[in-house]
């Protein structure tokens, strides 16, 4: 699409180029770029071609895909993902049957080494790969074929990037993450949550229209524009936690003025990404902006580690709050805390969790 094109696309949607404009600001934002950056983004959105996805769904609830379609009203960042080529979708692809797999087929072959694989969902191992299967294949085997093919691979949403709750123990169909499911796959990107935020998943394919490579990554290949710090970092109720103001009883006075929702299970402390930030919903709110503590969502095993969801973690201590925090509750693994510094608070609790595994770093990382 030139930019006269996406110009009348964006009048006959009624975004005018301020609107746009905003948008590629707003993209510098999320992603950490100096305001100077807005040009540059637009015009590689106006003018560079849109990269092929290959986007393929295994043993997952398409909750990634609601949220990369969600949008309740037209914007430039739904011309966008609609202008992107998804030459295979198992969802939103009009083919079906053998068509649609030979769309797929045609596209891995002529495109080999160009185009992005998107992975959504976790890939079972379990049966010989039987637990999932398409056109007669696991989903074990096509992703082998397709990632390993591709310039780059992103696994959308928990189930993708760690193995989400499919993987919860007793992991009944030996459902793996795409980096254990195809080792060393190149460039892969894991846009962990559940469901990966749309507009990180924008941001993203911003970034690499605009720069030509992949943004760094921290140590689970999550971009660090969306993972490098923890919500705990940027909440919004941090200034009681500090003050050890804190909500005891769901609906107490606490509750009602918006305290710190640490002591009812908020996992914030031990979990990285930027939900209170860019929020959900086109910005609209975010699960504690609404009073409802962090479930730990974008964390790797986090159906088993971060459970019981309403009990609290290890104690936290730091800013003076260890002597407003009473020692009760702290059998999700029954360890002393430790002392931490600011930014190293998330370190700490996630150590202290205990049964948060790391990830071996099993993809290549060639950029
Ligand atoms: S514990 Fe949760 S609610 Fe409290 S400041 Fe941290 S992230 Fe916010
Ligand atoms: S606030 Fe926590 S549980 Fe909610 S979406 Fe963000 S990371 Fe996931």
């Amino acid at each position: 699409m030139s930019r006269h094109q996406l110009g009348d696309e964006l009048e006959r949607r009624g975004i005018s180029r301020r609107d746009f404009l905003g948008f590629c600001a707003s993209m510098a934002a999320v992603l950490g770029l100096p305001d100077t950056a807005t040009n540059a983004i637009a015009a590689a959105v106006e003018n560079e071609a849109r990269p092929i996805l290959i986007w393929l769904e295994f043993q997952d609830c398409a909750g990634n895909t609601e949220s990369f379609l969600r949008a309740t009203h037209p914007t430039v960042a739904d011309l966008i993902l609609d202008s992107i080529s998804l030459n295979y979708h198992e969802t939103l692809m009009a083919a079906a049957g053998s068509q649609a797999e030979s769309v797929r087929q045609r596209t891995v072959r002529d495109n080999v080494g160009k185009y992005i694989a998107v992975v959504e969902g976790s890939i079972p191992d379990g049966a010989d790969g039987g637990y999932c299967t398409i056109g007669g294949r696991s989903a074990l085997d096509i992703a082998r074929e397709v990632c390993g093919g591709a310039a780059a691979t992103i696994a959308v949403g928990t189930c993708a990037a760690f193995g989400g709750i499919p993987a919860a123990a007793p992991n009944p169909t030996g459902a793996l993450s795409v980096a254990d499911a195809v080792p060393g796959v190149k460039n892969l990107i894991n846009m962990s949550a559940c469901p990966a935020n749309a507009e990180n998943i924008t941001a993203l394919i911003v970034y690499y229209m605009t720069l030509k490579q992949w943004p760094p990554l921290d140590q689970y290949r999550r971009p660090l524009f969306a993972y490098g710090k923890t919500i705990h970092d940027n909440c919004e109720r941090r200034a009681h936690f500090d003050a050890g103001q804190f909500v005891e009883a769901w609906g107490d006075e606490a509750h009602r003025h918006g305290q710190c929702l640490y002591k009812m299970g908020c996992k914030g402390p031990a979990t990285s990404q930027n939900c209170p930030v860019v929020k959900w919903n086109e910005g609209t709110n975010w699960p504690i902006g609404c009073g409802h503590p962090c479930l730990g969502c974008a964390e790797p095993n986090f159906w088993d580690t971060m459970t019981p969801f309403y009990q609290r973690l290890p104690e936290v201590v730091g800013f003076n709050v260890g002597k407003w925090i009473d020692p009760v509750g702290l059998s999700l693994v029954g360890l002393a805390a430790a002392a931490a510094a600011f930014h190293g608070i998330g370190e700490v609790a996630r150590h202290h969790l205990g049964k948060t595994r790391p990830i071996e770093d099993k993809a290549g990382s060639e950029k």
